[in-house]
């Protein structure tokens, strides 16, 4: 299975990952762990990857690019992969077609992690950190036991100015801009699998194993 993955920040889509190549022994090609491998080898990419990220600037489009079709060429994906964080833009999108063609790959679909937006705001905004000893909180998933209290040290719990409602809001609108041509691009092409991600972990791997089999 040659497949990718996207989903917004708080659908849990790294977790799936990780899940989804288990399940199918296929090789996770996150972009973050892709850079870092390019770097350390030192391919003819990374070292123009590791160029622009001294300077500290943005790797060009055609750097990154370049680095996935050499991921892509190494025999551990020969049995298939899942891209995870590439592409973000239609343009991307684009080149990585073209790069497919050459090696001669067909996607078999793009696993789209949909969860409501306000279930998203109340996962991302949850986060309650202590002023007495750093420990982290989250009002959902990992309750004080006393509201606003720390269950070790006492301390008052408080909202990190990045977890509040204003910047979260404005990550998921950053987000929703960037994606939805996206996927409109790969429905378009008949690769789209929306899967819901607001349900257990197991059931959402369950739905993307069905949504495979069609
Ligand atoms: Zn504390």
């Amino acid at each position: 299975m040659k497949l990718m993955i996207m989903g917004p920040p708080g659908a849990g889509k790294g977790t799936q990952a990780e899940q989804i190549v288990k399940e199918l022994k296929i090789t996770h090609i996150s972009t973050g762990d892709m850079f870092r491998a390019a770097i350390k080898a030192g391919t003819e990419m990374g070292k123009k990857a590791k160029e622009y990220m001294d300077k500290g600037q943005l790797v060009p489009d055609e750097v990154v690019v370049g680095m996935v079709k050499e991921r892509l060429s190494q025999s551990d994906c020969a049995n298939g992969f899942l891209l995870d964080g590439f592409p973000r833009t239609v343009a991307q999108a684009d080149s990585l077609s073209k790069i497919l063609d050459q090696l001669g790959i067909k996607f078999d679909g793009v696993i789209n992690i949909e969860v409501p937006r306000e279930r998203l705001m109340a996962r991302l905004t949850g986060r309650r950190v202590c002023k007495g000893c750093g420990a982290s909180y989250h009002v959902i998933f990992n309750a004080p036991k006393k509201e606003g209290v720390c269950n070790t040290c006492g301390g008052e719990l408080y909202q990190r100015s990045d977890d509040n409602e204003a910047t979260v809001s404005n990550r998921l609108d950053v987000y929703e801009g960037q994606t939805q041509p996206l996927i409109d691009y790969y429905k378009e092409r008949g690769l789209l699998l929306n899967i819901n991600g607001d349900q257990d972990i197991k059931l959402v791997l369950k739905d993307v194993m069905a949504a495979l089999k069609k």
